[in-house]
């Protein structure tokens, strides 16, 4: 359902992900385009316009987070924003509620009501370990009532019998009458469905509802039919009310505005997605996951994630301060290896980025891993406070001493030392320019 949004969407990131430094202007641009796809997929327009808001408001004013680029925080805060405008967390059916607990079916014909009744029927059975009753309400038409009861036989859940000349609620009562008896634990109610949205089908599901107080009234709802499924849902919750909805034909050609709209539209949160005729196609809806199936970039956004963790926003910004001033001493440095250190090391952290064979080689070249911060951080714990703040006083007595010290040779001091006034050098000329951030210099400083 969300190729073709995924598709744009990653073009869209790919380029600012791989931006070093990010300028309101590039920000806005990346937002322009993201509001295009977004339209494109048929998303709600006041969806669009709040969820581009949010994003160009907390991308403007990023947070100094060091060994992760603009670009890839800006990927993250996309994420997340998503993440929220799907509902935050999976909300599954909620059966916690004296047995046998209602749970009511809604939805227009065609919609794959029936067809979901089942599919729920047999997760809860199976994987939940319930009894489970069945009951199909569409006085209307026979033919899905016998839809519900072949399903039932063939998931190997009960069926209520049919009895002809009963209306809805009589139904509904009964079923609800021998699932008491029965002792079932919930009690599924299939109600009508109408080609189209109508005060008759309204007045009826209302007063199934009113009889039978389900603990679940769930719509189904075809997600490929876009933004009217997302006001079916509104029509229903106004009239009825509703606690979540089931979105089916996830595994068709629906451009995605529908999933993408409704929780912010409706207030209601999707629950489910069918995925397919078979009575197994039926996933959770997990915000996060969907998220990041839709955003192709799972691997960027553990990498901020693990950066924004470990990292003391604080103390980086303050250094980053410090920097731009050009006074970076020995004990920013070793704050700098710290950090790295604590982000599980170079390895690690490239393992989780895309497309980095290249930049690994380059650290593996320049000898720049774990056991190198090691040394370099023993290097400067051996140094005075005094020499620490002022590396120019180290002369060759003191650097024999702090190798002595560290247990590391001369050279390695040497080495430590100029690559601290090359970097030292590096913020001081990009804090005069002002044209990139501190957080820029040091991803590029660090190789990536
Ligand atoms: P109802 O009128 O709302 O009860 O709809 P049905 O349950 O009879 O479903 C109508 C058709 O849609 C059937 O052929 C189902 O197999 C099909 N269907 C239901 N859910 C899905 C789904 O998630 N994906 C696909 N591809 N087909 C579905």
């Amino acid at each position: 359902m969300f190729d073709s949004l995924s598709d744009r969407l990653g073009g869209i990131l790919d380029k600012l992900k791989r931006r070093g430094a990010l300028s309101e202007a590039d920000v806005g641009e990346a937002m322009r385009e993201v509001r295009r796809a977004l339209i494109e997929a048929d998303v709600a327009l006041d969806v669009v316009r709040s969820f581009t808001d949010k994003v160009r408001a907390r991308a403007v004013g990023v947070e100094v987070v060091k060994s992760v680029t603009p670009g890839q925080l800006v990927v993250k805060i996309v994420h997340d924003e998503l993440v929220a405008m799907l509902g935050s967390d999976a909300d599954p059916i909620d059966l916690n509620a004296p047995a046998p607990v209602p749970i009511l079916m809604v939805g227009l014909q065609g919609s794959g009501k029936t067809t979901t009744t089942a599919k729920i029927a047999k997760r809860l059975t199976e994987k939940g370990k319930r009894r489970v009753l069945m009951a199909s309400l569409d006085t209307r038409r026979p033919a899905a009532m016998e839809q519900l009861a072949t399903l039932g036989t063939q998931i190997d859940v009960t069926t209520l019998p049919i009895v002809a000349g009963q209306s809805a609620v009589q139904i509904a009562r009964r079923a609800i009458e021998a699932a008491r008896f029965g002792n079932y634990d919930v009690v599924m109610l299939d109600t009508a469905g109408r080609v189209t949205l109508d005060e008759a089908l309204m007045a009826e599901v209302a007063e199934v509802k009113a009889a039978t107080n389900p603990h679940e009234v769930l719509l189904v709802a075809d997600s490929l039919t876009g933004q009217d499924a997302v006001n079916t849902a509104k029509a229903f919750d106004g009239r009825v009310g509703l606690t979540g909805i089931v979105l089916t034909r996830a595994d068709g050609d629906g451009r995605g505005g529908a999933a993408l709209s409704m929780r912010a539209v409706t207030g209601k949160p999707i629950k489910l997605m069918g995925t397919g005729e078979k009575m197994d196609a039926l996933e959770d809806f997990d915000p996060k996951r969907v998220a990041g199936r839709i955003l192709g970039m799972g691997d960027v956004v553990a990498l901020v994630e693990k950066a924004v963790e470990n990292i003391d926003i604080e103390k980086a910004k303050a250094t980053a301060e410090r920097m731009r001033k050009g006074a970076f001493d020995l004990e920013d440095l070793r704050d700098q290896l710290g950090q790295m250190q604590k982000l599980g090391g170079m390895a690690g952290l490239m393992g989780m980025m895309p497309g980095v064979a290249k930049v690994k080689n380059q650290i593996a070249a320049a000898n720049i891993d774990d056991k190198v911060f090691r040394r370099q951080v023993a290097i400067i714990n051996s140094m005075t406070r005094h020499e620490r703040r002022n590396p120019k006083v180290l002369d060759a007595s003191r650097k024999r001493r702090v190798a002595s010290g560290s247990g590391t040779k001369v050279e390695e001091i040497n080495r430590l030392l100029k690559m601290h006034r090359q970097m030292a050098d590096m913020m001081k000329a990009m804090g005069a320019s002002g044209k990139r951030g501190p957080m820029a210099g040091l991803a590029s400083m660090f190789g990536m």
